[in-house]
């Protein structure tokens, strides 16, 4: 396919130019060769080097000056010209007119010239072929400016699109760029990190995953404020970075996370490592002439021995750095010390998902989702809650993998899909008929069999419009083009809309993303966290918002906690927003509360 536009652009590219030459030369060699005199031949001669001259040259200017001189040497021949030679000629210089100069007056202004000069130099011939030579020249005239016209137009746009896909490219490129780096501190970001993760995994290397915490963060933040907070996180990265040789890459994992990746011979090695950077940070860090103290816990997982996909060492050496802090904090611990007591809790957590539903301990919380501009509630995200009998809740992040693990996934998704549609639809019938449902998706459930009519089903069950309802994919589900399209395209055919979630933390982002016939796009929370605090952050979110648009997607964005977010977000064009400044994922009570008041967030915006 991508052959055959290519040809088709490089055939309107060159056509009015094979046009143009080719008419130049038959004109030409028609002048020269029908005139008689020798001063008849100069001014052919004249007419067809500056009318050469002329195609070739690029200044409008000198196009135009070049034709000018061309055509009056090129009229002065005419009358030496023969009848029968006459007409053709005439044609001709209709034709090259049309398409060498980008005004149709030329066209009109030699048309009127044969009008006027016709009958004159050739009276001797009779009025209606006169006449008929006169009304083809007239519908010539017609023709060829409209052809070129046509033309010059097919050229344009081609010339347009080529100029938007570059533009798009280079914002591809430059977003790709910004997507690996931390811009408060520079370091390499989480996708960076996991990129870097994956590519030495896939090398079989030993590889130690440091996963650091600061334990007096929060508290820095709290207390001296997030300016002070941001200088503490640079100053900990410039800390850290003299602890990354050539065999440690450094990133920064998320808030106040650093992740150090290790290639190592002996775990003492790694141990030595964990040692002397929880006793660095004895030292205090100078912030705004004050001396923090912080320190640090650090969890370890090790490749291959405690797992071998870079998702759950990162996991397990997250977890561990969890069981340091819930202790004695400023230590570091391995993965190995706590993995049997935290393999139990998988177990039992993946075995007990199993019957969550019909011990009725699973429950959806909604998210609204307002507009931006008006503050007017658009929707709600279905947000599944878990709460564990003896354990207490669970994080969605927690145990929507175990459930994809062992293919609960494809069952809680649906019972998700079927209470929210019948929440939403009972707020529908309550007075607000255009509120919008937004489900969650997870790859098992995406790809399981007969997807879109099972979907189908259940609007159909709950009587919901399919106008009203987002599906949220991400990236990672949509890897698979071939695949995904069919079932996306189903969807909508019944109008469902389609959200891509967490946009700018998958790897191969736009690419795939514009050959997916998609909705919306749902900016990741980790760039509106730091909107606000840098330029460069902000500029990130401005491309990601312009690129939507310029691929006709709305841009909805997540995990807005302030009302300069809010201001930064609708400055920059963005639709949609969703976070805890307008309100938290909150059982359907409080949603209904909401609704009741409608514009509360009026004041917000
Ligand atoms: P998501 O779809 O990106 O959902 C948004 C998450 O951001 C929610 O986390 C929400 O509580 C959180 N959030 C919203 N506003 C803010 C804010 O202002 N600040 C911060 N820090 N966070 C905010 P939650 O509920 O823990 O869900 C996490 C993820 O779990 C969801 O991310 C979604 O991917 C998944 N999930 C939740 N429910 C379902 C479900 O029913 N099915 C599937 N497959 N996945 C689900
Ligand atoms: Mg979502
Ligand atoms: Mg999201």
């Amino acid at each position: 396919m991508k052959w055959k536009q290519a040809w088709i652009k490089r055939l309107i590219q060159i056509t009015p130019l094979i046009v143009i030459f080719l008419t130049a030369i038959s004109l030409s060699l028609n002048t020269i060769s029908s005139v008689s005199s020798s001063q008849g031949h100069m001014f052919a001669l004249v007419f067809a080097v500056f009318i050469l001259a002329s195609i070739l040259v690029k200044p409008l200017w000198l196009k135009y000056g070049l034709a000018v001189v061309a055509f009056v040497s090129f009229f002065n021949a005419l009358p030496e010209l023969s009848f029968d030679k006459l007409i053709s000629v005439m044609y001709l210089t209709l034709v090259l007119l049309a398409f060498l100069l980008p005004s149709p007056i030329p066209v009109f202004a030699a048309a009127g010239y044969y009008l006027y000069i016709t009958p004159i130099v050739w009276p001797e011939e009779s009025p209606a072929m006169l006449q008929a030579i006169l009304g083809g020249v007239i519908i010539n005239m017609i023709l060829y400016s409209l052809l070129a016209f046509y033309f010059r137009n097919l050229r344009k746009e081609n010339v347009a699109n080529a100029k938007l896909n570059a533009q798009l490219n280079e914002a591809l490129l430059q977003l790709e760029h910004m997507a690996y780096y931390d811009t408060l501190t520079g370091l390499p970001n989480r996708q960076s990190l996991m990129k870097h993760l994956n590519t030495d995994i896939a090398q079989q290397k030993p590889l130690a995953v440091l996963f650091l915490d600061l334990d007096q963060f929060k508290h820095v933040n709290d207390m001296m404020g997030h300016r002070a907070g941001d200088q503490l996180l640079r100053d900990v990265a410039d800390h850290l970075r003299h602890f990354a040789d050539s065999s440690c890459f450094l990133a920064r994992y998320a808030g106040d996370e650093f992740v150090l990746l290790c290639s190592y011979r002996r775990e003492e090695e790694i141990a030595d490592l964990a040692e002397r950077l929880v006793r660095s940070f004895q030292n205090p860090f100078h912030i705004e002439h004050k001396q923090v103290y912080t320190t640090s816990s650090i969890g370890i997982s090790l490749f291959p021995e405690d797992a071998e996909e870079g998702e759950t060492l990162i996991q397990y050496a997250d977890k561990t750095m969890y069981s340091i802090k819930r202790g004695d904090k400023n230590g570091y611990r391995f993965f190995s010390d706590i993995k049997n007591e935290e393999l139990l809790r998988q177990v039992r957590l993946a075995n007990d998902i199993r019957s969550a539903i019909t011990k009725n301990e699973m429950s959806i919380h909604y998210q609204p989702l307002v507009e931006l501009e008006t503050g007017v509630i658009r929707g709600v995200e279905a947000l599944l809650r878990w709460t564990h009998s003896d354990m207490g809740p669970i994080a969605p992040t927690h145990f929507i993998p175990l459930a994809e693990q062992n293919g609960v996934i494809v069952e809680l998704g649906e019972w998700v899909l079927e209470e929210a549609c019948r929440q939403v639809k009972s707020w529908h019938e309550a007075g607000n008929a255009k509120l919008t449902l937004a489900v969650n998706l997870s790859i098992r459930q995406f790809k399981s069999l007969n997807f879109p009519s099972r979907v189908l089903n259940i609007l159909e069950k709950t009587d919901f419009d399919p106008a009203l309802l987002e599906l949220e994919v991400t990236e990672s589900m949509m890897q698979n083009v071939e695949e995904s399209v069919p079932i996306l395209n189903e969807l909508k055919r019944h109008g469902i809309k389609i959200s891509i979630d967490d946009f700018g933390t998958g790897y191969s982002s736009l690419s795939v993303l514009g050959q997916l016939p998609l909705d919306y796009l749902k900016i990741d929370r980790s760039f509106t966290k730091e909107l606000t605090s840098d330029v460069s952050s902000a500029s990130i979110v401005r491309l990601i918002i312009d690129i939507g648009h310029s691929m006709n997607l709305q841009v909805i964005c997540e995990g807005i906690e302030t009302g300069r977010e809010v201001e930064a977000l609708r400055q920059f064009g963005c639709e949609y927003g969703q976070g805890y400044y307008f309100q938290r994922p909150s059982p359907p009570n409080e949603i209904e509360r909401l609704l009741d008041l409608k514009q509360l967030h009026q004041s917000k915006v």
